[in-house]
């Protein structure tokens, strides 16, 4: 047959995740770390690389990461699931708590995956703005959780792309309000020192996600995990495809981790980075950074779709987030490298200038 009936229908319309990478001389869009893994590691990584069976499937679970990721939390294996990237698991979460007939609480603008997820498997999303600040809007959650026909409830600490992490104290709230599964996405939570970790003693309903794609410079490799009470994580393993996370991201993965404290002085360098960034940002004219506990940093401007261009026609890729509704004027960028950054920082102040030039200039014609 030369035609194919239609695919499902709640593909109709649906319009495929677009990270929007281009080529650029710096990348400051995709909340990457700007510094790949040192040479040291990488030899090592290589070494282990060398001994892992390519002709034999994986182990399913990849218990050797699991229980290293289980140690350093104080938890036991049972209470760790590892994914083919965080994303993975973000999909797992809608398959296993969501479906027909079922509900997630979501708070935009947010993680747009979100969302997507709930779509591609017919979970309803009943979403509820931010406020002015992007802080959730408390109440109007409580509130419309007592309705109770939420089935699952994402939260991200640091919220992605606003940059502010959540209060612990709703988070426990939210727990303690609603049967309905809570997962705390926490990507960036070495950059917000933040965690909801000890709540999973008293909070079988919580579910906290986490990556190796930002702190730890693995994008390439995709690798998440989530920590969770026992009973969670068995419904996430009976959705999971079983061979998903391959036996050489298993092995990268194990070396990394072992290694993990190597990565703590470009945490810190990119920590203090925001703070220059951001004194940056606050010092030149027209641009409103908004405050972040994450390695990027989201601006409002006028004009903000040609500083955009602006950036990109100079090497600079940031991301335009000034179609996003609440999001209106709105750029991100991702802390780079010291040079990077400064770079950015010129590049966009010259574009301000430029701008006022020729306002100024349209203002004499
Ligand atoms: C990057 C990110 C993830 C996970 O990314 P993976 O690369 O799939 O591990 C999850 N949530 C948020 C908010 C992110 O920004």
């Amino acid at each position: 047959m030369n035609r194919v009936r239609a695919a499902a229908p709640q593909l109709a319309g649906l319009v495929p995740y677009d990270p929007k990478y281009l080529p650029a001389e710096a990348f400051l869009s995709a909340n990457e770390n700007p510094r790949d893994v040192d040479g040291e590691l990488r030899e090592l990584i290589g070494r282990r690389i060398a001994k892992v069976p390519l002709n034999r499937y994986p182990d399913p679970l990849a218990g050797g990461l699991r229980d290293m990721i289980a140690e350093a939390n104080g938890l036991d294996r049972d209470h760790v699931l590892i994914g083919n990237g965080g994303d993975e698991l973000l999909f797992n979460l809608a398959l296993a708590w969501g479906g027909p007939g079922r509900t997630c609480l979501n708070f935009p603008p947010t993680f747009s995956v979100y969302a997507a997820n709930a779509r591609l498997t017919n979970t309803a999303v009943v979403d509820i703005a931010r406020t002015e600040d992007f802080s959730i809007d408390e109440e109007a959650a409580f509130e419309r959780l007592a309705v109770g026909d939420i089935d699952y409830v994402i939260v991200a600490s640091p919220n992605n792309p606003t940059g502010l992490r959540c209060p612990q104290a709703f988070i426990e709230r939210l727990l303690d309000a609603t049967d309905a599964l809570v997962m705390v996405d926490e990507a960036y939570f070495e950059f917000s020192r933040q965690t909801a970790r000890p709540l999973l003693a008293t909070h079988e309903n919580l579910v906290i996600l986490r990556t190796f794609s930002k702190a730890f410079s693995l994008a390439g490799v995709r690798l998440g995990y989530i920590l969770a009470n026992p009973a969670v994580i068995r419904e996430f393993v009976k959705v999971r495809q079983p061979y998903s996370v391959d036996a050489v991201s298993q092995a990268v993965g194990e070396v990394v981790f072992e290694h993990r404290a190597r990565f703590e002085p470009g945490i810190r360098e990119i920590i203090e980075e925001r703070g220059r960034v951001a004194e940056a940002l606050r010092a030149t004219p027209g641009i409103v950074p908004f405050p972040s506990d994450s390695n990027w940093i989201l601006l409002r401007m006028e004009d903000a779709g040609e500083a955009w261009e602006y950036l990109y026609e100079h090497g600079v890729l940031v991301r335009d987030f000034s179609a996003t509704p609440l999001l209106e004027g709105c750029l991100r960028v991702t802390m780079g490298t010291p040079e990077q950054n400064d770079r950015f920082i010129s590049l966009l102040r010259a574009f301000v200038a430029e701008r006022g030039s020729r306002r100024a200039q349209a203002a004499r014609d």
